[in-house]
């Protein structure tokens, strides 16, 4: 008796002990109390605290925050799951690991190698997160315009059977190594000169590892319906979801028209393939210069286009087609045309096509602009930002169900470009401008556009809702402040009101400060 009295003695003393080393029995890596849980779902939000255990959410409910080894109190804020990015293009973001444009916009994931540009080897790709972490994780696709360089170069003409082999090789070693879905940039130079069979063809791959057809369309302006009924028609033949990318109508005359857009996704829809759509939150697009140029002129590269233009027959050709196309899109010149980034002159940077030729020659005629653009297009090319797009258009495609929030930016670095501010602000623009301001979305929605249904159309199952057993992305911020501060005179500027955000669990913006953790992961498709 007495010896079980000692014994019961010494496990109390020994408690007591314990409890002066500890104050509180330590349950959850990080705790965070009293936010306004925004899940994912689309439904209202409700108050709970959330635990969080070796990069998962391991409790929500009433929790005691000297349960954690540290804790956040995120009393008056909204805690969301962390923004997934599903179009991006950041093949380059080993050199620039922070992503702090991305975190900044509380962007947790990233999907890359859109617009048919990707890395050939996801393997080794995603690999590289082991040597090189990162603050957030990394999905890809694989590329088709990639792909067919690799196969047969940048040249105008079908590929040989072998060629095609090539690919399709490429494109199913892809998706072995995780890529989630192939990609298309059929604007572009390589991918531009593909049929439609041969992209139907890569993907029927595709389709076998359950991956999806993601799609920056052969035309987004006068032929747009043609060029959502090639999309369409490629998901419905070989059986897979449909993501158009960065959804929208870019040619003057062709405003007023997403209607008709939105209507023909539906329809599909209807018909029962899976198609949704993605889109930034600005009336202006980018991409390069020599998106102006006709197609046939940069078959095999910028050295073969210049040799062609130093034919003055060519030229003349060139600058015909190019007055044809302006005068179709509904524009009277190019002062719609701004220069993003002009490595040979940086002082264009900033500036419409329209000013630069004014200062050059004098003078702002058509003829003149084209001039110059094929001048700049001979000295290296540049980025452009195009204010090609009509806010009704802009609205009416994001009050859609199947639209969700993408940046289709890089990785950034502040410097001496004049970058299109999406890659700045793109996620806060749509939670301050159109959420709280224009009433156009409810935060739940906003919310859903971002998380829950890019996972669910990319097929990250165990991100985009804030549930138990997730992985704990997540975003904590103030409803009343949050917004974007990026301009497209100043874009180099992060958004208003994001004060925390957390990937797998890691603190990467911890109280507005960026904290060097990396703990990104690699996010590899999963076909079972
Ligand atoms: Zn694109």
């Amino acid at each position: 008796m007495l010896a079980v009295v000692a014994t019961v003695m010494v496990f109390v003393l020994g408690l007591n002990q314990l409890q002066s080393a500890h104050p509180a029995v330590v349950n959850f890596d990080l705790v965070v109390t009293n936010g306004r849980i925004v899940d994912g779902t689309g439904n209202p939000w409700f108050r709970a605290d959330i635990g969080i255990k070796d990069g998962r959410i391991a409790r929500i409910g009433k929790i005691d925050p000297a349960h954690g080894s540290r804790s956040i109190d995120a009393k008056g804020q909204v805690v969301a799951p962390g923004f997934i990015d599903v179009h991006t293009h950041v093949e380059s973001i080993y050199s620039l690991p922070a992503a702090e444009n991305f975190v900044r916009m509380g962007v947790t994931s990233l999907v890359t190698g859109n617009c048919g540009s990707s890395a050939t080897d996801v393997g080794q790709f995603l690999g590289r997160i082991k040597e090189k972490p990162l603050a957030v994780n990394l999905a890809t696709l694989i590329a088709h315009g990639s792909v067919r360089r690799e196969a047969m170069g940048s040249n105008d003409r079908v590929p040989t059977p072998e060629e095609t082999k090539k690919m399709e090789a490429l494109v199913e070693q892809g998706m072995k190594d995780g890529a989630v879905g192939l990609s298309t940039g059929l604007i572009y130079v390589p991918g531009t000169y593909a049929k439609t069979e041969e992209i139907t063809n890569l993907a029927r791959i595709v389709a076998r590892y359950g991956g999806i057809y993601a799609t920056h369309m052969r035309n987004e302006g006068e032929f747009v319906a043609d060029a959502i009924r090639e999309s369409i028609q490629i998901g419905e033949q070989a059986g897979l979801p449909v993501e158009i990318s960065h959804f929208k109508i870019s040619s003057k005359k062709m405003w007023g028209q997403t209607p008709m857009t939105i209507g023909l996704v539906r329809d599909a829809r209807a018909r029962g393939l899976m198609i949704t759509v993605d889109q930034y939150v600005y009336t202006a697009s980018s991409t390069s210069l020599d998106s102006r140029l006709p197609t046939w002129l940069r078959a095999g590269g910028p050295e073969e286009g210049k040799k062609r233009l130093a034919d003055k027959a060519t030229r003349e050709q060139v600058i015909k087609e190019m007055k044809e196309a302006l005068k179709r899109s509904g524009f009277k010149d190019y002062s719609y045309a701004r220069v993003a980034n002009y490595q040979t002159d940086k002082s264009f940077n900033g500036k419409s096509i329209a000013e630069i030729t004014k200062q050059a020659v004098g003078k702002s005629d058509v003829s003149n602009q084209i001039e110059q653009i094929l001048t700049m297009y001979e000295s290296g090319g540049a980025g452009m930002v195009y204010h090609s797009m009509n806010e009704d258009d802009v609205q009416r495609i994001l009050r859609e169900p199947f639209t969700m929030i993408a940046s289709d930016s890089g990785v950034r670095e502040v410097d001496e470009s004049v970058p299109h501010p999406r890659g700045n602000g793109n996620n806060a623009r749509v939670l301050g401008r159109y959420v709280r301001e224009l009433h156009l979305l409810s935060l739940e929605d906003a919310i859903r556009k971002m998380t829950s249904l890019p996972a669910q159309t990319f097929g990250f199952r165990d991100r985009g809702l804030v549930r138990e057993g997730f992985a704990a992305d997540l975003v904590i911020f103030d409803e009343k402040v949050v917004g974007d501060r990026a301009t497209f005179e100043m874009p180099h500027q992060y958004p208003a009101g994001i004060s925390y955000v957390l990937v797998n669990g890691g603190l990467v913006l911890a109280n507005n400060e960026m904290s060097g953790e990396r703990p990104g992961q690699a996010l590899r498709h999963s076909n079972n």
